[in-house]
């Protein structure tokens, strides 16, 4: 059976202390969704995305978990549960599903994941990707190609190349290897960037095709 962590009290390591609870105005420890004294819903701690869902702080995350502790507070903050709560509790659901939200679409994807996790360590430090970098063939290779096949080939590579790219990005920041994952997000951002464009440059060909 699923146990959804991150709704009582236990402590760990980095969690804030005690704060009063906003109604009751007993001790409630930094991590507890609920007063255990008077059972409000409290409002959203200053948590990093892996305390607020409960998960283990770590780049290699089982989305499994992630999934499992997302629903089993989807469930707990279901805004029907609230509706016959006061405004405070009702305004509190609202705060915490926000904070709960934002975690899980970070941690879910894995670039915004690697650039969480340079901010954690506080490592972020945007810099130009490797000269060498796949991004510049395949930029030339957009440039280059003359009809739609051509366009599609270099859609795929560019995919490849992003797959590859976010490999990397996790080995190396489970490595700390801190300059290496930053020059790789930027080449990750610059992929992106060169998929729209083809992706721009294929729908106008369609259209100039149907015409
Ligand atoms: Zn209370």
């Amino acid at each position: 059976m699923p146990i959804v962590v991150g709704m009582d009290g236990y402590s760990m390591a980095g969690a804030p202390g005690l704060a009063p609870c906003w109604l009751c105005q007993k001790d409630v420890s930094g991590r507890a969704l609920f007063c255990s004294h008077c059972g409000s819903l409290q409002a959203p701690r200053d948590l990093d995305h892996f305390m607020r869902l409960g998960l283990d702080r770590k780049v290699d995350l089982d989305l499994g978990d992630l999934e499992k502790q997302y629903q089993g507070f989807l469930r707990i903050l279901a805004p029907e549960r609230f509706i016959l709560k006061g405004l405070g509790e009702r305004t509190h659901a609202e705060q915490q599903m926000e904070a709960i939200q934002l975690a899980y679409t970070t941690l879910r994807d894995p670039v915004k994941r690697g650039r969480y996790w340079l901010e954690l360590n506080e490592q972020q430090n945007p810099c130009p990707c490797d000269a060498d970098s796949v991004l510049h063939t395949l930029e030339a290779d957009l440039a280059a190609a003359p009809d739609a096949p051509a366009l599609d080939q270099v859609a795929r590579q560019v995919g490849q190349a992003m797959e590859q790219g976010i490999l990397r990005l996790l080995a190396c920041l489970r490595a700390g290897n801190w300059v290496t994952a930053n020059q790789i997000l930027t080449e990750i951002d610059g992929l992106e960037a060169l998929l729209e464009k083809t992706r721009g440059k294929r729908n106008t060909l369609t259209k100039e095709g149907a015409r």
